[in-house]
């Protein structure tokens, strides 16, 4: 089987999505799961854009990706002067990526209107900053911005384009469709033609969803001899989206006979689709091809009965192929597997014990359906498990808490929580302020408990994210909080739902806290009094 390199633009393209933003922190977890999934090609961006950036390229270094290769990207030399004297070119000659992602003009109209130069420079401007960096050890992924646009008004310069970068030594070389303006059938034309005048050069694609055909043109150029293939996780990017990469590679894999990522890897897709969403706190699409909660959710009578005889009437794959179930709102995360596997983290052996499986997978299904989401709550899940089999032993017994937002007319807004808790058969009532109900809480909690249970203040809270579920299932709208905490040795997530943004607030922080504690004891840090 021939093998589709998959090449994905996430944390560049995907983040020029509007109203998207990722911490340093959210990148390297999305770069990380990525690398376990085996994307071959990572790209993470202009080496030193901004302080940021060059934060988020000094963590990647140290990070083990694995087979995948971290990708910078950064555009052609400057008109007028050496590629070496470049310092954006040297920026990414001597950053730690070992390829590089190099954009070139290819349109007269960009190139006489945007960078004003003639097409002679722009040829030499492709050409030498290809040599520079190849010679300065980088595989070198050309990329032909606006490449049909300029194929269609002018193909033999547009061709003359890229084998100036195939010449001057780039592995990949690929076309872009970068206003998405392109139908699948010119795509097919112009690779042909682009396969016929670079015969020996490796082709890679591409394409924004501009007109709605990012995963068709993307498909319609390996068709026609891309092998490598350039999109986002759930199709994120600027204006109407990237190619998506979640579309693509089961259609490559399942229908077109090529090798892209690993059968094992596949069936993680909803997974990481899901798992990226929510890193990004953008709402998961359930009507999503091949990962959407209702992609392969049967409601009609007839499709029912057709599902039961033969699941091939009414379903194009198998869902389990890319790791969905049929008219469910399970994860991956909730298959028996994972359970028996997150329990033995906890100490418990649930191996022969398919009964109490059952009931965890059962109460995992009804929390998912209530608007839980455990993709990103590792945390929750562990303390779900612990819950369910009588292994969990609560830090304090709650008898009430407080919270009081306070608006003064000086602007200065300020929030306090009291919480009366039985700790040790000692009664305790502690306060604490911040600057929002979480903040207060997790104050409070720490002033009541920190003597008695050193562990906690190796446990710092990073993160938190708040989400109005959606009132599609005829109830009323709830919240849903996300907690990402750190001990400075890993970070865990965690999840709350409820009515209330402050009860949702206050699950997620016991589960995180609870949580860390347990880390950080087991690790053989801070020790708790109880
Ligand atoms: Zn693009």
């Amino acid at each position: 089987m021939e093998r589709i390199q998959i090449y994905d633009t996430t944390l560049r393209d995907g983040l020029q999505r509007e109203g998207m933003s990722l911490s340093v922190g959210e990148q390297l977890a999305i770069a990380q799961r990525l690398a376990a999934a085996g994307v071959e090609y990572i790209e993470a961006g202009f080496p030193a854009s901004n302080p940021k950036h060059a934060e988020f390229f000094d963590l990647l270094a140290r990070e083990d990706l694995g087979a995948s290769k971290a990708t910078a990207f950064g555009m052609t030399r400057r008109r007028g002067m050496a590629a070496a004297d470049d310092p954006a070119m040297r920026g990414l000659a001597e950053c730690f990526a070992p390829v590089v992602a190099l954009v070139g003009k290819t349109w007269d109209l960009h190139i006489e209107k945007v960078i004003r130069v003639d097409r002679a420079e722009n040829l030499r401007m492709i050409s030498e900053s290809v040599e520079f960096l190849v010679a300065e050890g980088k595989e070198v992924v050309y990329d032909a911005e606006h490449f049909f646009d300029a194929f269609g008004e002018h193909p033999d310069y547009a061709i003359e384009c890229l084998q100036a970068a195939h010449a001057a030594g780039a592995a990949w070389i690929t076309p872009c469709d970068t206003n998405g303006a392109t139908l699948p059938a010119q795509v097919t034309r112009t690779m042909d033609t682009v396969r016929t005048a670079l015969p020996d050069a490796q082709l890679g694609i591409h394409t924004h969803n501009d007109s709605e055909c990012g995963v068709a043109n993307s498909l319609a150029a390996v068709d026609s001899g891309a092998r490598l293939v350039q999109g986002t996780i759930n199709g994120y990017g600027e204006r109407c989206g990237n190619a998506n990469l979640v579309s693509i590679i089961p259609a490559l894999a399942l229908k077109m006979g090529y090798e892209a990522l690993t059968p094992d890897t596949l069936s993680e897709l909803t997974s990481i689709s899901r798992y990226v969403a929510e890193t990004a706190n953008v709402a998961p699409d359930h009507w999503a091809p091949y990962v959407g909660r209702n992609a392969f959710a049967h409601k009609g009578g007839m499709h029912v009965a057709g599902m039961l005889a033969d699941p091939r009437t009414f379903e194009h794959i198998s869902p389990e192929l890319v790791g969905n179930g049929r008219n469910m709102v399970v994860s991956e995360l909730s298959g028996r597997g994972t359970i028996i596997s997150r329990a033995r983290d906890l100490g418990i052996d649930l191996e022969g014990d398919p009964e109490k499986v059952q009931q965890i997978l059962a109460r995992v299904k009804e929390l998912e359906h209530m608007g839980y989401q455990f993709e990103v709550a590792d945390a929750s899940f562990e303390m779900l498990i612990a819950r369910e089999t009588g292994a969990h032993t609560p830090l304090f017994d709650l008898e009430s808490y407080r919270v009081i937002t306070e608006q003064r007319a000086d602007g200065v807004e300020m929030t306090e929580a009291t919480i009366k808790m039985v700790h040790d058969d000692e009664r305790i009532v502690a306060t604490g302020e911040g600057n929002g109900p979480v903040n207060a809480l997790d104050t409070a909690l720490r002033n009541a408990l920190i003597d008695r249970v050193p562990a906690l203040a190796e446990i710092e809270l990073i993160n938190y994210k708040v989400r109005i579920l959606d009132a599609d299932r005829g109830t009323d709208a709830t919240t849903r909080v996300l907690i990402e905490s750190s001990d400075h040795v890993g970070t865990w997530g965690s999840v709350g739902v409820n009515e209330n943004v402050i009860a949702a607030s206050w699950e997620a922080l016991i589960d995180s806290l609870e949580h860390g504690v347990r880390r950080v004891v087991m690790r053989g840090g801070a020790s708790t009094a109880r």
